[in-house]
């Protein structure tokens, strides 16, 4: 046996599964699989990465300054609270390090993101499963978990599977009734689907125990760049930057990420047709005898009998070419998780589940 073994905690670690993007002997597969936005992303990006390639030489900025104001000025927030990552993912796993190790708690939701739990083992922490209810958030059972060894508490919201989110109310009797030495962190990847939410941008500057993350993976169309942001307490963000690698995002990814952020008119066409689609999605599903929880994305969650229900739906619907997402690693053996594409897709994928219900194998 090799005397060179890895830090306690990592061999605990299971792999990330991505979404599947391709199917054995199918060609043009529909992918609703990875919560991706159909619309791909804004022209302004695409034009931001065709100016970027003249400056492939040159090492980028250090301190994201232009991609921190940019996000600042719209969404009217202070740019020195800003750090971004590679990726909202690396946001996570920076907070993490900085603030859990050995013997410290770190707690995630029963159906929350898997990202949270791989994050505390990373770092050396223990991962704290908390019950949910009905695939809902459930504030009360976390505060019960709470102790003296709880240093991190994540919330997606809205969550990943399930689409369902709390109410900033909520949040907010969550954010008071954590430990002194607890950090809530409300992760936004999906909070620009929700008309009028912030994400809890404001609890952020109300507070000095919640930070929040967002993405341009999602609906900024921009997930093969990955660019993700986090606001919070100055003093967190100045923690966060001593572990943050100097030249962490690309030149590249950086200008694309300025011009989608000061794009709002696409991101205003994109919600309001996921909105519409998503709502005419659930309803088809459901006509067909497919229920799922109102959701607060870009994705529902349907529901079958059991699991063998929903994993031979899974491939018949992988027969037809069309590509979703099982949902057995987050304890939801039941159900698969089905992005909002476009047009077309929504009512493919809405036939083919109704063929599958009316008897098609
Ligand atoms: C997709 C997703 C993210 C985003 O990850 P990136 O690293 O920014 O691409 C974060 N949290 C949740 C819950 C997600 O579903």
């Amino acid at each position: 046996m090799s005397k060179i073994a890895p830090q306690p905690g990592i061999m605990e670690i299971s792999l990330y599964q991505g979404g599947k993007s391709h199917v054995e002997g199918v060609a043009n597969v529909i992918k609703l699989s990875s919560n991706e936005n159909p619309f791909g992303c804004s022209p302004a990006a695409q034009e931001a990465v065709k100016r970027s390639v003249h400056e492939l030489h040159r090492y980028p900025s250090t301190d994201h300054a232009a991609l921190r104001n940019a996000i600042a000025e719209v969404h009217g927030l202070k740019p020195e609270r800003i750090i971004c990552g590679v990726g909202s993912d690396e946001v996570l796993a920076f907070l993490c390090q900085a603030y859990a190790g050995p013997g410290d708690e770190v707690i995630h939701t029963e159906h929350g993101f898997a990202l949270y739990r791989i994050g505390a083992l990373a770092a050396g922490a223990t991962p704290v499963e908390v019950k949910e209810r009905e695939r809902v958030t459930d504030v009360d059972a976390i505060l019960e978990a709470c102790n003296d060894n709880t240093r991190l508490v994540f919330i997606a919201n809205p969550n990943n599977p399930t689409g369902t989110m709390i109410g900033l109310a909520e949040i907010e009797r969550l954010a008071e009734g954590l430990p002194d030495q607890a950090l809530l962190v409300l992760d936004g990847a999906y909070a620009e689907y929700v008309d009028g939410y912030d994400g809890g941008a404001r609890l952020v500057e109300a507070r000095d125990n919640v930070f929040m993350t967002r993405t341009f993976s999602k609906l900024y169309g921009l997930g093969g760049l990955r660019v993700g942001w986090g606001y919070g307490p100055q003093e967190i963000i100045d923690v966060l930057n001593r572990v943050r690698g100097p030249f962490n995002l690309s030149g590249t990814a950086l200008a694309a990420a300025e011009a989608s952020m000061r794009d709002q008119a696409f991101v205003e066409k994109c919600r309001e047709d996921n909105t519409r689609l998503r709502a005419w999605l659930a309803e088809a599903l459901a006509e067909h005898g497919v229920p799922s929880d109102a959701s607060t994305a870009n994705f529902v969650l349907a529901r079958f009998a059991d699991a063998d229900e929903a994993g031979a739906c899974d491939t018949y619907l992988q027969s037809q070419g069309l590509l979703v997402r099982r949902v057995t690693g987050y304890k939801l053996p039941n159900a698969l998780r089905i992005t909002v594409g476009d047009e077309a897709s929504c009512r493919r994928v809405a036939h083919c589940i109704g063929q599958f219900k009316a008897g098609a194998r």
